[in-house]
């Protein structure tokens, strides 16, 4: 289905929010981060902080030594998520789809031929409503909306159309392309290639054989090409199972190991419908029926048993005190489609993936000779279980 993409991004977000709270910061070095005392980081830094070479994720008194004047802020996280459902807010009202990147960036799908209109508006809308910097690049995907967005910044609209690809995307160094983090650009540069250009001139197989998936994905980035698509909020709210002992049980092994049966359902269930958790949560009930539940919410979404397992289990271990135990539930939440995940994420991860195949296989065997026939060794040794659903 035709349409514009527009990546919009806020500018400097956390120290953008404090000066349009206090105009008295406006043109200030600002920083918004934690104490250099407590060893704190840089969360967000205004611009006129940056001329100096304040960045965000230096260490807080480093920053401070290279521009003493800056006014350093604590993070104010309550009032940057007011502020950005605001924004959000707004987003909706213009566009058909909307992809929530993070707090202060979202991929907006229009009508094609409308993005330069409607990104112009939201950024009017955004500084004179909201008091906000917004930088929205403007394309045909999601690859060229984000390049755009990136030479748009700060304070700017770009549009980077397929017809452009030549003239502005082959100039710039791999790094840009999404999929290319250190590892990959070393590689690359071992290979000759340095601009995207360079990539584009290869042919897809030199690259396939190369990098393997990957390399083919580079190559049509490099080239301007990219249908993944907006991925916005689900139906499905969250996907959990529990299950009550037939007597209350207090070897936390044995109570480790109905964990571990459930969180390959839990797992099992969210690949089957293509989705992705951000959020595990456990639910322990004591012989006495006090009951526990905490979550973690993870720095990325996933499906694979084990993940799921190594979130549950960690949870367990801290939070499930002394048995006997009754009852021991997983649920997951955050739900998200399966292709949300974005290369330079995955490249990084190689077990993820290696555990990915496997879960491809089980769930294939799960499929044809029915659910129960594959369990793994954990789980078929000790529980003496009662399974069933909420
Ligand atoms: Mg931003």
């Amino acid at each position: 289905m035709p349409r514009d993409i527009l990546l919009c991004d806020l500018d400097a977000f956390f120290a953008s929010v404090e000066q349009c709270d206090r105009t008295e910061l406006v043109g200030l070095p600002v920083i918004v981060g934690g104490s250099p005392e407590a060893r704190g980081v840089v969360a967000s830094c205004s611009y006129e902080a940056r001329r100096f070479g304040v960045r965000s994720a230096m260490p807080v008194r480093r920053a401070l030594r290279l521009c003493p004047e800056a006014v350093l802020l604590p993070v104010d996280m309550a009032r940057y998520r007011r502020a950005s459902e605001e924004v959000f807010a707004l987003f909706r009202q213009y566009a058909e789809a909307v992809e929530e990147v993070s707090i202060d960036e979202a991929y907006l799908a229009v009508p094609p031929g409308k993005g330069v209109h409607i990104a112009q508006e939201l950024r009017r809308r955004v500084r004179e409503d909201l008091g906000l910097p917004l930088s929205v690049g403007v394309s045909a995907n999601k690859l060229l909306a984000k390049i755009a967005c990136e030479l748009a910044k700060p304070d700017g609209l770009k549009e980077l159309w397929p017809e452009d690809v030549p003239f502005v995307l082959w100039p710039l160094d791999v790094s840009v392309l999404p999929g290319v983090g250190q590892k990959t650009r070393k590689r690359l540069d071992e290979m000759g290639i340095r601009s995207v250009g360079d990539l584009a001139a290869r042919r897809e197989e030199t690259l396939a054989s190369a990098l393997g998936s990957l390399g083919g994905t580079l190559w049509r980035y490099a080239h301007g090409l990219d249908d993944r698509e907006l991925e916005t909020a689900r139906e499905e709210k969250s996907l959990g199972t529990e299950t009550t002992f037939p007597r209350d049980v207090s070897d936390r092994e044995e109570a480790l190991a109905a964990l571990v049966g459930l969180c390959e359902d839990v797992g099992w269930r969210l690949r089957r419908r293509m989705l992705l958790a951000r959020t595990v949560t456990v639910k322990i009930r004591h012989g006495d029926y006090g009951t526990v539940t905490r979550s973690v919410t993870l720095p990325r979404p996933v499906n694979t048993d084990g993940a799921v397992w190594r979130a549950a289990k960690e949870l367990f271990l801290r939070h499930a005190g002394h048995g006997p135990w009754r009852l021991v539930g997983v649920q997951v939440t955050n739900l998200v489609d399966t292709d949300w995940r974005q290369l330079s994420l995955l490249e990084d991860h190689g077990r993820e993936i290696r555990e990915e195949k496997l879960a491809a296989v089980l769930d294939d065997l799960k499929a044809r000779y029915g659910k129960d026939v594959v369990r793994r060794a954990r789980a078929l040794g000790r529980s003496k279980v009662r399974g069933g659903r909420p």
